[in-house]
């Protein structure tokens, strides 16, 4: 018989995110990291951070990465919260803001961690499927609910939404409390972080992850009203203190304040991105109009899970998702002009083959 204890051990199923590759030599384009390295003044600030400080433990409050952000954002410290990566920024306002018996709400195709807390957190939750064209279809947004996440852009559709869209989903949305996950927001999509100023229960959360390099750093953050914030706070008080470690927060504060470096690597993004979705197109490709640092793309013949596959033996790794109306669709992230060059070169390959 069965051990008794193993009844007690938590079943569920997890959040599994793009492989990450010991291989040299790969082209790893599946993740949505940043080509690029992170601003010259992070590695200076890295240097330049005394190991004697690390026997203190970090301000729990993030006091001088908050005032730079607050800057940043044209608003006050108390607006500012900040994790451990927005993946625990989100899990966060996750407990905090979603304690209703009504089911959270978020689209059918979009970032895969938002039913994974839901069953961590015993959260009900429901999905408004996206239209034919792979948009939010905003009357679903009417419906009585009991809390709202939307990435925009949204994940991996890369499809944003601007002011008007986000205006009427907060009409639609006056008791609730509305999460806007705006990981790819740097890459050409609407910020909805001047609305939070507009309306009370409106918050935006976003990541040092993808336009600032920092992916391993582990920096996210939200931006809201004050009372949202220091619930936030509270509940994070309530788990660990020190979920930001002092080098990450001298890394953060130094990324944020490069911005020239910031706006000269985002527009590279967005540069590569253009020539590779028009070179896709040109080889038979549909490509979404992309406001991310990725690309979501089907091709009118070919099939996308063995073209996935086939890159792969030629080391070039992009990522597929086995689901319900995405099964054949890639998503690719924008690498360097290079990475680019060979992933278009080995797909030229596969499409004559
Ligand atoms: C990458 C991503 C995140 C999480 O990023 P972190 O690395 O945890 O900061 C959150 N939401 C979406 C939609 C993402 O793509």
């Amino acid at each position: 018989m069965d051990k008794l204890w193993k009844k007690n051990l938590r079943d569920i199923e997890p959040y599994v995110p793009g492989e990450q590759s010991k291989e040299i030599n790969i082209v790893k384009i599946n993740a949505n990291e940043n080509p690029y390295p992170p601003s010259p003044k992070v590695t200076e600030a890295i240097r330049n951070f005394e190991s004697s400080k690390l026997r203190f433990y970090p301000d729990a409050n993030a006091f001088t990465f908050k005032k730079a952000m607050a800057e940043y954002f044209n608003t006050d410290a108390e607006n500012i919260f900040i994790g451990n990566g927005s993946d625990d920024v989100i899990a966060l306002c996750f407990q905090a803001f979603f304690n209703s018996q009504k089911p959270i709400v978020y689209p059918d195709i979009t970032y895969s961690f938002y039913p994974v807390w839901c069953r961590l957190f015993h959260i009900p939750y429901k999905n408004y499927p996206l239209k034919s064209n792979f948009r939010i279809d905003i009357e679903d947004y009417k419906e009585e609910n009991g809390g709202v996440i939307i990435p925009n852009p949204n994940a991996p559709t890369s499809l944003g939404e601007g002011r008007a869209f986000i205006e009427k989903l907060m009409e639609y949305n006056k008791d609730s409390i509305v999460i806007i996950d705006e990981a790819y927001v740097d890459f050409g999509g609407y910020s909805s972080v001047e609305l939070t100023k507009k309306y009370e229960n409106l918050i935006v959360t976003g990541t040092f992850s993808k336009s600032r390099s920092l992916a391993g750093m582990r920096i996210g953050y939200a931006v809201g009203n004050r009372e949202l914030i220091a619930v936030l706070e509270a509940v994070k008080n309530s788990y660990n203190s020190y979920t930001v470690n002092s080098i990450s927060m001298a890394a953060g504060t130094a990324a944020i304040n490069d911005k020239d470096y910031f706006h000269k690597t985002v527009s590279q993004v967005i540069a590569t991105r253009e020539k590779v979705s028009n070179a896709l197109k040109e080889l038979g490709f549909t490509v979404l109009d992309s406001q991310t640092n990725f690309l979501f793309a089907t091709h009118k013949t070919k099939n996308m899970k063995e073209y996935f596959e086939w890159l792969k033996t030629q080391k070039v790794f992009i990522r597929y998702f086995n689901l319900p109306k995405i099964d054949n669709y890639v998503r690719i992230t924008i690498g360097t002009d290079k990475e680019m060059d060979r992933f278009l070169e080995k797909t030229t390959e596969y499409i004559h083959l």
